[in-house]
């Protein structure tokens, strides 16, 4: 999933069509599952900006899908949003509690509904326009493209992701076992040699521009953006 996709977790049908067609309206990129299992498959990959999840599910409920998520080192950043028909204080401080970071009461407005999705993606650190800038570097999240200055780097999709990931997290190392989680996803058998193979080629890709130092090694470690950029 990119992560421009807001990913609606929601069984009621005519609930999931109203709120995607809101969505999609204001720009964002929908991707559905109708029960919490189907959302954990969904969420073993690249991960999507931002999950909306209703509080009544058939199976797990949407609590125990928070709870789920946030236990997990892969998702336990990813912002969460509770739908929910009861507007009880207790419901919501049990919401809190499993890791929602906002919720909404149904029947509720979709203009209010994205305004704090956009609120919440602001909290996460998530750029306004969607572009991720470092140094002369710019990556467009929506637009998938990267820019050097005024010249775009040809770049493929695979070394779009992983640098997406090290901009998005520029004080921190990966191993390749997490860059294989986060950039392909826990369900792709990959070997981790693949991970050198493609931080090899987005060197490449960085090269004529003088960036090839941007992806450091970190010996015995894995990975990281050279920490001169990312002061810079
Ligand atoms: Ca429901």
């Amino acid at each position: 999933m990119p992560s421009n996709t807001v990913l609606l977790v929601e069984d009621e049908r005519d609930i999931r069509e109203m709120l995607t067609f809101s969505l999609e309206r204001a720009g964002f990129v929908v991707a559905t599952a109708e029960t919490a299992e189907q959302a954990l498959a969904m969420l073993e990959g690249p991960l999507p900006g931002l999950a909306i999840i209703d509080w009544m599910l058939p199976g797990l409920s949407g609590v125990q899908l928070a709870r789920k998520l946030r236990q997990d080192a892969l998702t336990r950043d990813l912002p969460l949003l509770m739908l929910t028909a009861r507007g009880e204080e207790a419901d919501k401080l049990k919401g809190f509690d499993a890791g929602f970071d906002d919720y909404m009461t149904k029947p509720f407005s979709p203009r209010e509904l994205v305004a704090r999705i956009k609120a919440l993606l602001r909290r996460s650190g998530e750029p306004e326009d969607g572009v991720l800038e470092i140094g002369p570097l710019k990556l467009d999240t929506r637009g998938h493209h990267v820019v050097v200055g005024d010249d775009r780097v040809r770049i493929g999709p695979t070394e779009f992701r992983l640098l997406e990931l090290l901009m998005r997290n520029p004080d921190r190392a990966f191993d390749r076992g997490q860059l294989l989680d986060r950039v392909w996803g826990r369900n792709v058998f990959v070997e981790e040699r693949t991970v050198d193979v493609h931080v090899l080629r987005l060197r490449r890709a960085l090269s004529p521009f003088g960036m090839d130092k941007t992806v450091q090694t970190v010996r015995g470690v894995g990975y990281r953006l050279a920490p001169q950029l990312a002061a810079g």
